[in-house]
């Protein structure tokens, strides 16, 4: 028996968790998604995720068909029929099944499906060694195209500069808007800091505004670090002393070379340490209880987590 997906109202298994083909997520991109992050036993951020599924989903007229408190529940209780502690979560919501046209209203039920898996953490050499990136030549989507702060199931913008990414021989591409500024990665945000502001680009030049992003804001403010949402320039990076990604599967990854350039003096930088260090240990206390402890304290003997 593979993982338990909630699917449409069900708890199925995975050879049993199917969409059509003609569902217009498949056929089009047209739907919308979170990922998400259990760490022992919480769900980090829930709250601000389901929010964001629920703007993301408001901004392109598709209605999940639960509310969000509903669809918080599914998370957890994937969770629990998977007998998960940490996990790495998708959560999908797609305009559903319609004809072979793109009309949207031609789609009368959206799908909505929870799959929710152990992770597999990054090296975490790549942690003490930091990332080489590039700067992609394609651009991020303007915000009057597909703005990326939908988290749309439209991934190709982000596809074609992850190619460049790899024929480049390095993990990540560094978008810039159509303008020049530095925009986000692939499927991670970007920070620099420069003379101990920590500085990332605002939201309305098209970016998905980041749980994590948000968070590492939250704590340099909290550990005294001036932080800046500003516009900057690849000149920027180059010349930055520490640079660093962040994204809910990657956490935090420092990064040491931009274009062929190094970041400060090549190595992680004392505020991204910092920083990395504190995210995890909110992580450890952050967001709701997957198995609260008076449903453990109440459970009937040999109904245990891990029923399916
Ligand atoms: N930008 C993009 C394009 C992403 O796909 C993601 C999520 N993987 C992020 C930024 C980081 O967002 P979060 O911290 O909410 O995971």
């Amino acid at each position: 028996m593979g993982l338990t997906i909630y699917l449409n109202g069900s708890y199925v298994d995975e050879e049993e968790a199917k969409v059509s083909v003609f569902d217009h997520g498949l056929l089009y991109g047209d739907g919308v998604f979170e990922g998400i992050r259990a760490y022992a036993g919480r769900v980090f951020r829930l709250p601000q995720h389901i929010e964001r599924l629920y703007e993301s989903a408001k901004s392109i007229m598709l209605d999940p068909g639960i509310t969000e408190q509903e669809m918080s529940e599914v998370v957890l209780e994937t969770l629990r029929r998977n007998n998960l502690n940490d996990a790495y979560i998708r959560l999908v919501v797609t305009r559903g099944k319609g004809d072979l046209g793109i009309d949207p209203e031609k789609c009368p039920r959206s799908t909505v499906f929870c799959i929710a898996a152990s992770i597999q953490l990054y090296p975490e050499a790549l942690y003490e060694q930091g990332l080489d990136v590039i700067t992609a030549a394609t651009q991020r989507n303007g915000v009057n195209t597909c703005n990326a702060r939908i988290k749309s199931l439209n991934y190709l913008n982000s596809v074609l500069a992850k190619i460049e990414a790899t024929l480049a021989g390095v993990s990540e591409a560094i978008f810039l808007t159509r303008e020049g500024y530095v925009s986000e990665c692939t499927g991670d945000n970007v920070f620099i800091v420069k003379k101990g502001v920590v500085i990332t680009p605002p939201s309305y030049l098209g970016l998905l505004e980041g749980v994590t992003r948000n968070a590492v804001l939250e704590l340099a403010a909290k550990l005294g670090y001036p932080a800046d949402e500003a516009v900057f320039t690849r000149h920027d990076l180059y010349v930055a002393d520490e640079c660093f990604l962040t994204g809910t599967a990657a956490e935090m990854i420092p990064v040491v070379k931009v274009d062929g350039r190094i970041i400060g003096d090549g190595k992680p930088g004392p505020i991204t340490r910092a920083l990395l260090q504190e995210l995890r240990q909110l992580a450890a206390v952050d967001g709701p209880e997957i198995f609260p402890a008076a449903a453990k304290a109440t459970a009937p003997k040999g109904r245990g987590r891990a029923k399916k």
